[in-house]
């Protein structure tokens, strides 16, 4: 692990109100929280604070936007006209919005810049170019009948985010369900208000109608939960813990079964075999892991390695993960930042301890950067068996978990003893192998001799408690239409 370490750069900080109705307004309780850098434990600024009757009047300005014509009967050109404005607009402030990102999240400057708002820019722009292509199907029914079906949008729709990817969960929600003629109400997380109201700013100046979309901040458990009870929200699309997923779930039964899309946790194997390339499989594999803090729903957490090369490949990940640069995200050589809060420091550290308890070998890391912050060593455990919690349990940190196997049917088996199925990899040169991989994993993505490839085309979501439905690509799409029948007597 090297240090690194500039004086600290500032990012402009946007809107700190609600957005409702096209307008920036205080919350009716007048509270406000305090958003945290996670670099430093400092305060960067409050935030209007929405809860029950912040989602009331949020869901009032959806609705009538809906009803009224001036969205779902807009030249379906048109709506994708806005959604290119909006990428061209985050394109233009491209800089500051990541450097916002990296502000609120912890997030290296670096990643945020290449990595997320490319990603955030095309996925607006892969479904701007949706909007007039949701077609229905004519259908040849019995009888004197013209039958077709209309892929209609669901209506108002809620949409949870959380803190890993701000402003990237937030395209994969707003792009689909605008694309298809749905209202919004999103939720951001608690931890990460800043960038989605510098967004809503943008979707104000681009011009869409008042109600399409709304944005507030406030907590899971006021407004979280007062979106997915809600009797006028017609679908929730959520993505953070299996934990809320659960209660998502629950409240949809519980109030006007609510479509419900779910984006949760994972667990995800990754499998290296003796023939890959190593130097491939060794990079791919840290950064499927070390990527992001840690903070990825995917991470490659379980690192299944082949006996014959297990010695080498343990041997060649300390030396990477020792060489990784921790430090102040604003640094241009920086490659991890912070853990996004306290709460989720003291989660990892748990774990870290929980791994030596039970008697995985940590060969290094283990222990907190520098004394301000949440910082991580990056950490890597050895000799790691199937049933001890670090090998079971969403981690979300900078820990890797190396376990030994001897071959391909033991290891699908082991692959697949988890209660969460959202991707795996594989790395090897043997064809037959990858596909067999490919082929039994129970997950809803498998990267073969890559990781973490994403794109706005490819659907990305769970098998088992990982999720329900997809998002992404057409698939994507479809989670946020109902289908209509109509036949006609000729
Ligand atoms: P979380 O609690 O599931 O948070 C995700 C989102 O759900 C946030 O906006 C959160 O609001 C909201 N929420 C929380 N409780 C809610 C409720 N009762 N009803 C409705 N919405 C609710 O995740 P977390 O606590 O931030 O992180 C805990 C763990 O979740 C992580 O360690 C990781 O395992 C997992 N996680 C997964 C992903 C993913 O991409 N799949 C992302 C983040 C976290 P708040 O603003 O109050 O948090
Ligand atoms: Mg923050």
């Amino acid at each position: 692990m090297v240090t690194a370490s500039v004086p600290e750069q500032k990012a402009k900080v946007g809107p700190t109100q609600l957005l409702i109705n096209n307008e920036w307004v205080n919350s009716v309780s007048g509270k406000r929280f305090e958003t945290i850098n996670p670099s430093t434990g400092e305060v960067i600024c409050d935030i209007a604070e929405a809860d029950a009757a912040d989602v009331d009047l949020a869901v009032a300005a959806a609705r009538k936007a809906f009803n009224s014509g001036d969205w779902r009967q807009m030249s379906a050109t048109k709506r994708g006209d806005l959604l290119y404005k909006l990428a061209d607009l985050i394109e233009q402030n491209i800089e500051e919005l990541a450097r916002l990102e990296t502000l609120d999240n912890g997030k290296p400057l670096n990643d945020s810049l290449n990595a997320d708002l490319p990603l955030v820019i095309a996925c607006y722009r892969y479904y701007a170019g949706w909007a007039d292509k949701i077609q229905g199907k004519t259908i040849p029914i019995n009888g004197p009948y013209f039958c077709y079906t209309r892929h209609e949008p669901v209506g108002v729709v809620g949409q949870i985010i959380p803190w890993n990817f701000p402003l990237l969960m937030q395209a994969w929600k707003l792009g689909p369900a605008l694309a298809a003629g749905n209202t919004v109400v999103l939720k951001t997380a608690e931890q990460t208000p800043l960038s989605a109201l510098r967004v809503g700013e943008l979707i104000l100046e681009a011009g869409f109608p008042p109600g399409v979309v709304n944005i507030l901040s406030g907590y899971g458990p006021t407004a979280g939960a007062a979106i997915s009870h809600h009797m006028g929200i017609d679908k929730v699309a959520f993505t953070g813990s299996t934990e809320v997923g659960h209660l998502i779930m629950e409240a949809a039964a519980k109030s006007n079964l609510k479509r419900v899309t779910l984006e949760l946790g994972g667990k995800s194997p990754n499998i290296v075999f003796a023939d890959a390339d190593m130097d491939q499989a060794l990079d791919g594999s840290h950064d499927a892991l070390f990527f992001n803090q840690g903070q990825c729903c995917c991470a490659g957490s379980r690192l299944f390695v082949e006996e014959k090369c297990y010695d080498e490949f343990v041997a060649k990940s300390i030396e990477r993960a020792q060489n990784r640069i921790v430090g102040d995200p604003f640094n241009e050589q920086t490659q991890q930042g912070p853990q996004v809060d306290q709460e989720q420091f003291n989660r990892v550290m748990g774990y870290i301890e929980s791994g030596v308890r039970e008697g995985a070998q940590m060969l290094c890391g283990g222990s907190q950067v520098g004394d301000r912050g949440y910082f991580i060593k990056p950490t890597v455990f050895v000799d790691v068996k199937d049933e001890m919690k670090i090998a079971q349990e969403e981690i979300f940190g900078p820990v890797m978990s190396i376990i030994k196997f001897k071959d391909i049917d033991e290891v699908i088996e082991r692959a697949n003893a988890t209660m969460y199925g959202l991707a795996a990899a594989v790395w090897t040169k043997d064809i037959g192998k990858a596909h067999a991989i490919a082929n039994s994993v129970r997950a809803g993505t498998v990267w073969v001799n890559c990781f973490d490839v994403f794109d706005a085309a490819a659907p990305f979501g769970g098998f088992k408690q990982s999720g329900i439905g997809r998002e992404l690509g057409e698939y994507g799409l479809q989670q946020y239409t109902e289908v209509k029948t109509v036949t006609v007597k000729l």
